[in-house]
């Protein structure tokens, strides 16, 4: 994606320097809030003919050249109208299963399962088995059973 053209902007001024200038002065946290339009919160613009567009993407990609579309920028301070570059950081859903602390599968403090009893799990399933005789069992919701053999979920047993 291309970063888009925004008319209202003079264009004299780099798109950067401008979205800049129309944030406040950085607060204690070091954060500069959009002074513009927010949408649920967020920093964005919006234009007739490109739409509206995150205004943290866009600076993201001023400064660091075209990201995928599946590629989300968030901010470590976690606030929705902060435009300060520093703050900013690439976030994919993969980013999520690679952050320390966050396991899944048998590794998950909450599963009660273990890789095995997926396994059984699935193949009793397979063999006719009611889930929610299954359900009963384990000791687990028919909706958790129904997600193990869909795949949904211990999707690195399948
Ligand atoms: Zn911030």
């Amino acid at each position: 994606m291309r970063t888009p053209k925004f008319s209202k902007r003079p264009k004299a001024i780099p798109l950067l320097e401008w979205l800049l200038s129309q944030c406040s002065e950085p607060d204690e946290n070091g954060c500069r809030v959009w002074e513009r339009h927010l949408n649920r919160g967020q920093a964005v613009l919006t234009n007739s003919t490109h739409g509206t567009h995150a205004v943290p993407r866009i600076i993201w990609m001023e400064l660091h050249g075209a990201i995928s579309d599946t590629i989300k920028i968030r901010r470590k301070c976690r606030k929705g109208s902060c435009c300060e570059p520093s703050h900013f950081y690439q976030w994919t859903p993969l980013t999520k299963v690679a952050k320390p602390g966050y396991r899944h599968g048998e590794a998950s403090p909450r599963s009660k399962l273990k890789d095995a009893d997926i396994l059984e799990i699935r193949s009793r399933l397979h063999r006719g088995h009611l889930r929610k005789s299954v359900a009963i069992d384990y000791s687990v919701d028919v909706g958790t059973v129904a997600d193990i053999q869909q795949g949904r979920t211990w999707k690195h047993l399948l």
